[in-house]
């Protein structure tokens, strides 16, 4: 056997070069971490840190999808491709080569410095007439029996990993499959991180362009789990070739989600666009409770009589306000629905609102009057053709007359469509709007000011724009590349930084759908967020986004989404205290909490009149400590607590159980250095919480039941 070993002063890392028998390997050293290459394949076999392996061998080292002409796709693996071996360049320890028959060369550069492995991998010779869609390399696959970290809806940990995978791509349709893990969108970050026993393996995307990726995790048939960062290709060179001037990393850290959020954050960090926390009006700093409820309907979205309601017309909601004003001791935003004059959910048109802007002026002036606040629900970038709620609305004819159709999203064959709540059964019939096309985004732009000239102070405009991001155009005629890439984050980011510009003078905040995705962040600082227990059959939410972007981004506990038919409601809204939310509440139009939207009104809410106190108490210690509960970040905790462990029982998405403790703790830490920590017993019986302090000392502490405690005497100093 023969083996070279050499310095390598740039990065000062070690390669060992093994070769001789047909399971030769090339390893790379770096910070005490080995991390080794099949000779055979270039896959990425083993990564061992303080003698503990941290992953499996992938069988692929990569593979990738070309579109040909007429947008049919062929999936071509890397064992598809002669594997040349990894050479030694100048700069770069190894050099994969891969070559194809049909003249396709893909390289992966591996670098190892400062603890981690780099990977860069470039696609070349595209054959004529093809066009490159996606790469997924490196492959990085664990064992089932780790918990993964996956930043999809907020952040869950994964423990059951069986359920079916393919690949992201053009969606026809809206479903709850897995089509969807989509970054910058419903995955927020794009890394994942797989840990036990505190020892953990980092894989993410280095990408400060924010190239749309799935991050997402597939059961292989031999009950590994693979890992990918499958990334859309569309930025080519000149010569169709794929270059991305980013890599991905794969490293080995000590710890679990947070710990690995805590990677993630201090890259963050070196983001141009996070150097300040953003300019925040003064009345976040009050912890306005949201009232969120429509003036026409009973509170579904369809098959139902879309009259005007009780809180019709809107000043009837004064009465209301003032209730909850009182019984909360707190600022008030109203936040409509199916308030547009359009139809209810119809975008990209909202205004004039239901009832002429005069009714509306009335209860603005009333509610501003107060101290209290208007906001309103939008739905995004989406284009209604025929309400499915109101189906009178119709924009049919206009979209004919104009030929419209030329500046909406197209998949890979030219399909028109769209995806999220669209159908009969659902809002509308209707198409999404290509955000890099410069009609969509006038019409965007002019619909958002007659908001904000009108002095709404919230618009949760990119409803439906799920974490502020879109989906996928793959338009031939539009005036952007046919392939989805990093041009398509540049196009939302200037929509967005165009209107918090314009608008955001004026005083009003933009939000989106669940917690905005990393490049979003620093332009949607407020929005509609709730862990889906739906989709929590792999595992149970952790609060991922407000770890890692909580300075930047303090958002509120949603309209639930009906994913609360019935749940734990004292579970849900302390969740959401620990989490750092604000807090909102869904109404029916007697002014009645209900479970949330769009629940049946007459659906059981039997911790109603309970939950306004506590509400009163959490938002009372919200306003207290801003500095930690608004501007601060989300810590590891800095005294262990320990509580039963628990189950609590949902149905609204899904059935089933989410698993969780007695008592929920978080712990905070402000930008003078200070920390502190809460604990809240979401039990109608009292919880024991036990706390190991840094000096090994202990104390058990009794919580009475929907108590909330701070977890230090005093705020500790760093
Ligand atoms: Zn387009």
């Amino acid at each position: 056997m023969r083996k070279l070993s050499f310095k390598v002063s740039v990065v000062a890392a070690v390669v060992v070069f093994t070769t001789a028998t047909a399971f030769a390997t090339i390893e790379f050293k770096s910070g005490g971490a080995t991390l080794r290459l099949s000779d055979a394949n270039g896959a990425v076999e083993s990564l061992v840190a303080d003698g503990a392996e941290r992953i499996v061998p992938a069988a692929e080292a990569f593979t990738l999808q070309l579109l040909d002409g007429k947008g049919e796709p062929t999936l071509i693996k890397s064992s598809e491709f002669a594997f040349e071996g990894l050479s030694r360049v100048e700069h770069v320890e190894r050099v994969g080569v891969w070559r194809h028959a049909n003249g396709l060369v893909v390289r992966m550069e591996v670098t190892a410095a400062d603890g981690e492995f780099r990977f860069t991998p470039s696609v070349e010779g595209i054959p004529a007439g093809m066009l490159l869609e996606w790469f997924d390399g490196p492959q990085v696959c664990i064992s089932p029996d780790r918990k993964l970290f996956w930043p999809e809806w907020d952040g869950i940990e994964v423990t059951k990993f069986a359920h079916p995978y393919h690949p992201v791509g053009y969606r026809e349709r809206f479903s709850n499959d897995r089509s969807k893990s989509f970054y910058p969108g419903l995955a927020q970050m794009q890394f994942m991180a797989a840990y036990k026993d505190g020892k953990g393996v980092y894989f993410s995307a280095v990408d400060t362009r924010h190239t749309p990726k799935a991050v997402e995790w597939e059961e292989l048939g031999d009950k590994t789990v693979r890992l990918t960062l499958q990334t859309f290709c569309g930025d080519l060179d000149k010569d169709g070739a794929w270059r991305p001037k980013f890599h991905y990393s794969l490293r080995p850290y000590a710890g679990g989600w947070m710990e690995a959020c805590e990677i993630y954050r201090d890259w963050v960090r070196t983001l141009p666009d996070f150097a300040k926390a953003p300019k925040r009006p003064k009345w976040m700093y009050d912890s306005p409770v949201n009232l969120i409820y429509p003036v026409r309907g009973y509170g579904r979205d369809s098959g139902r009589d879309m009259k005007p309601n009780r809180m019709f017309p809107y000043m009837n909601a004064m009465p209301t306000v003032e209730k909850y004003g009182k019984l909360l001791d707190s600022r008030i935003m109203a936040l409509l629905m199916h308030w547009e004059g359009t139809a209810p959910w119809a975008p990209p048109y909202v205004w004039p609102p239901f009832g002429g802007e005069a009714e509306l002026a009335k209860f603005r002036d009333a509610l501003h009057a107060r101290g209290d606040l208007l906001g309103v629900y939008c739905s995004g970038t989406a284009w209604t053709q025929i309400s499915s709620i109101v189906p009178t609305y119709s924009l049919e004819q206009r979209f004919e007359d104009e030929h419209l159709g030329r500046h909406m999203m197209r998949g890979p064959k030219g399909q028109i469509t769209a995806s999220i709540c669209n159908g009969h059964d659902g809002q509308k019939l209707g198409y999404d709007m290509c955000l890099a096309d410069d009609w969509c985004v006038g019409e965007i732009v002019a619909e958002a000011a007659k908001l904000s000239r009108f002095g709404v102070d919230y618009s949760q405009f990119f409803d439906q724009n799920m974490g502020g991001g879109w989906l996928l155009c793959y338009a031939k005629h539009h005036n952007h590349p046919p392939i989805p890439g990093a041009w398509a984050v540049d196009a939302m980011l200037a929509l967005q930084k165009r209107l918090v510009a314009a608008e955001g003078s004026s005083g009003m905040v933009f939000g989106c759908e669940a917690a905005a995705a990393t490049p979003y962040v620093p332009t949607l600082s407020y929005n509609d967020v709730r862990p889906m227990p739906g989709l929590l059959w792999f595992g149970r939410p952790v609060p991922g986004t407000a770890f890692v972007f909580h300075e930047w981004m303090c958002n509120f506990t949603g309209n639930q989404c009906a994913m609360m038919k019935r749940m734990d409601a004292f579970w849900r809204w302390m969740t959401g205290f620990h989490n750092g939310d604000m807090f909102s509440l869904v109404l029916n139009d007697r002014g009645e909490a209900v479970c949330g939207w769009p629940s049946l009104w007459d659906e059981p809410f039997p911790e109603r009149d309970g939950l306004m106190p506590v509400l009163k108490e959490l938002n009372a210690i919200r306003k207290k400590y801003p500095s930690f509960l608004l501007e601060g970040k989300m810590i590891r905790p800095f005294v262990a607590c320990e509580s039963r462990p628990a189950e609590v029982e949902y149905e609204g998405w899904g059935k089933g159980k989410v698993e969780t403790r007695e008592v929920l703790t978080s712990f905070w830490e402000n930008a003078r250095g200070e920390r502190i920590g809460f604990a809240s017993n979401w039990r109608r019986e009292p919880s024991e919480l036990k706390i190991t302090y840094a000096d090994g000392s202990t104390e058990t502490r009794m919580l009475a039941p929907l108590e909330t405690i701070r977890l230090s005497k005093n705020v500790l100093k760093k």
